[in-house]
């Protein structure tokens, strides 16, 4: 029995079966991995978007090897090293003037946070979010989670929370009221399968929020820190957020995620806590990030549109390196065929396939992605009746 197959075993036997997994993926250089069995990927996943500085980048190995020797942990009852000047790089690059942020240790968590902060910022307790929308997986986060298959077996879930059409403008109007303390908006949806908000529809919710005095709540914990060419996807608007959540890309795959809210949005003593978040590690990991993608960031859209250039036959949907293509019941195929020939890609919901590569991802990897991913496509019709 060789090494893999007793991992396999292993997992099957004491992990729980919450995933379901092709490949054991064992070390990482920029934009490729390699499986157990030495064989060599492209990987257009990035750890969902997290692997954002590509994999092992040798600044951030530093940063944590090198907070690593000094201190592991301290606790937030004490100032923590690299946290202050990392809440004034991310408070920063969001724009939000005279904003703060407070970090967490996920996604989920960072919109918890903003469930909380919304609560108690406007004192109302309703929220509202948009249908194929996704925030996260913990009881408050999935509850302004739309997927029904996802949250329903949950139910009851707080806070309540009405869904709309996402894009649709008239219906969040009529929705959004007097209760509401918060709409949940991601600029493109990701786990939907990378799918932009309309034009000017960012703008729109920002003026219905307004005229009810609700706050804009937008997670970037996917579109953020550099994914569509910006720091964040309202940048490319004119709406500017309350709160903005992020995470998956902060820190390059150590865990951690972060809300920042505008001047006068903030907890106070003891409103809000959390033993791990923001540690140390975490936080060199993330400014050693920050350093890395503020160098990346202006070829992030000329990659973009070579990933649009080369898989134009698919019309793809590409917001700097979001890429995402519906192909429909075969994407299931087309995912596993690239697998085989050596490239990750990854099926989000309803036939929506999605790349989201590291933003170091070179334009040699990027043609050979595509030549991969459309023969697989191609394979794919053949295949199919
Ligand atoms: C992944 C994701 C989350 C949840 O983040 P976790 O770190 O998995 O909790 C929330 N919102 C969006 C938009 C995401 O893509």
């Amino acid at each position: 029995m060789d090494l893999s197959t007793h991992y396999r075993e292993l997992d099957a036997r004491y992990f729980m079966p919450a995933f379901s997994r092709a490949i054991e993926i064992v070390r990482g250089r920029g934009a490729m991995v390699w499986d157990a069995d030495g064989k060599e990927y492209i990987d257009c996943v990035a750890g969902i978007a997290v692997c954002s500085t590509g994999h092992c980048h040798p600044a951030v190995v530093e940063a944590i090897c090198d907070q690593a020797h000094e201190l592991i942990h301290c606790s937030n009852l004490y100032y923590v090293p690299h946290q202050a000047e990392l809440a004034e790089r991310v408070v920063g690059i969001s724009g939000l003037a005279g904003g703060k942020t407070f970090f967490s240790n996920s996604g989920a968590e960072a919109n918890e946070g903003a469930i909380k902060l919304a609560r108690l910022a406007t004192g109302k307790k309703r929220f509202v979010a948009f249908t194929h929308g996704f925030h996260g997986r913990t009881m408050g986060s999935l509850a302004v989670t739309h997927k029904p298959a996802i949250r329903e077996p949950f139910e009851p879930l707080e806070p309540r929370c009405t869904f709309v059409d996402f894009g649709d403008a008239d219906a969040l109007r009529r929705v959004v009221d007097d209760e509401t303390a918060g709409v949940f908006v991601e600029p493109i949806q990701g786990e939907a399968g990378v799918v932009p908000a309309p034009d000017g529809f960012l703008e729109e919710v920002r003026e219905i929020c307004d005229s009810r005095g609700a706050l804009m709540i937008a997670d970037e914990v996917q579109t953020g820190m550099g994914r569509t060419g910006k720091w964040f996807a309202f940048q490319h608007t004119r709406a500017v957020p309350d709160i903005i959540t992020m995470a998956k890309g902060i820190a390059s795959g150590f865990p951690m995620g972060a809300l920042i809210a505008r001047e006068g949005l903030e907890f106070r003593t003891s409103e809000h806590g959390s033993t791990f978040a923001g540690g140390p590690l975490a936080c060199a990991a993330a400014r050693a990030t920050i350093d890395v993608v503020e160098g990346l960031l202006p070829s992030v859209p000329t990659k973009g549109e070579r990933f649009a250039q080369a898989l134009s036959s698919l019309s793809p949907r590409v917001r700097g390196l979001m890429v995402g293509m519906t192909i429909g019941g075969v994407c299931p195929a087309v995912a596993g065929r690239c697998l085989e020939q050596g490239l990750i890609v990854n099926c989000a919901a309803d036939g929506n396939l999605r790349l989201v590569p590291p933003l170091v991802i070179t334009d040699s990897e990027i043609d050979a992605a595509a030549g991969i991913l459309l023969a697989a496509v191609e394979e794919s019709g053949r295949r199919t009746p």
